[in-house]
């Protein structure tokens, strides 16, 4: 075993000093278009003010962990805006049971997302420290049936596949061929896409083995999918 990863305790004090704060998240992104009351709800649920970069986060950090900002975790990545985290997760219209591939575990926020709405969750990153804390962090936030995988996302995982739906929280030079043979007929990707400051959302939707229909929505910002291991 490496270095001991220590984390912040989840007391019940502070479920109800954060609680009344991700009601308010829940209401404003009600406000910017986000409807599923599946995604509301588990943003209501998971403690996002724990999920930062816990060496350098406190204090400051955590009194914006329900704005809707972007802010770091470690390893130069960053958790996504509640909103694009919502908006993704809306665009993916999960079901429980839906056997899902996420690129990007990061923190692990997206993640816990998909795995509260009741996916089977498989998640890769490419960057070692950010792996190897995820996979201890959700299991002890009770997030236990999440299978992590330390690697390049741009192969997906082969072995697993077919995914009913994958998701990408990295912006994407291009849409890569492998995730859209990895998908199910039936079923969606959502990718942000594009390689300057901003990325377009992909929606795609699988619709034989040879066809895809495509929606492109919204611009927002993301960290870069990498091509080569660090
Ligand atoms: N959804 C997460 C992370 C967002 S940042 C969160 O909200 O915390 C995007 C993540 O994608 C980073 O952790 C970055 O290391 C990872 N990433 C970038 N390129 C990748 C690749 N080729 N394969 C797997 N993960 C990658």
């Amino acid at each position: 075993m490496g270095e001991r990863t220590v984390f912040y305790k989840v007391s019940k004090e502070d479920e109800y000093l954060f609680q009344g704060k991700r009601k308010r998240l829940v209401d404003q992104l009600r406000t910017k278009g986000i409807t599923n009351a599946d995604v509301l709800k588990a943003i209501e649920t998971i403690p996002r003010h724990l999920f930062f970069d816990q060496s350098t986060a406190r204090p400051a950090m955590l009194e914006h962990a329900y704005s809707d900002k972007a802010l770091p975790i470690g390893a130069g990545q960053t958790i996504s805006h509640p909103f694009t985290v919502a908006f993704q997760t809306e665009k993916l219209e999960l079901k429980a049971g839906d056997k899902v591939l996420e690129i990007g575990t990061g923190c692990g926020y997206q993640t816990a997302m998909l795995a509260e709405m009741g996916a089977k969750v498989f998640s890769i990153e490419r960057q070692k420290s950010l792996y190897d804390k995820t996979k201890l962090f959700l299991p002890y936030l009770g997030y236990r049936s999440v299978r992590f995988f330390y690697g390049d996302g741009y192969k997906g995982l082969p072995q697993h596949a077919p995914f009913d739906k994958i998701v990408v929280t990295a912006g994407a030079p291009y849409i890569p061929n492998d995730l859209l043979v990895q998908l199910k007929v039936g079923g969606i990707l959502v990718i942000p896409v594009g390689e300057g400051e901003q990325q377009e959302m992909n929606v795609l939707k699988k619709t034989s083995e040879q066809s895809f229909e495509k929606q492109v929505i919204g611009k927002f910002k993301f960290v870069p999918f990498l091509q080569n291991k660090a």
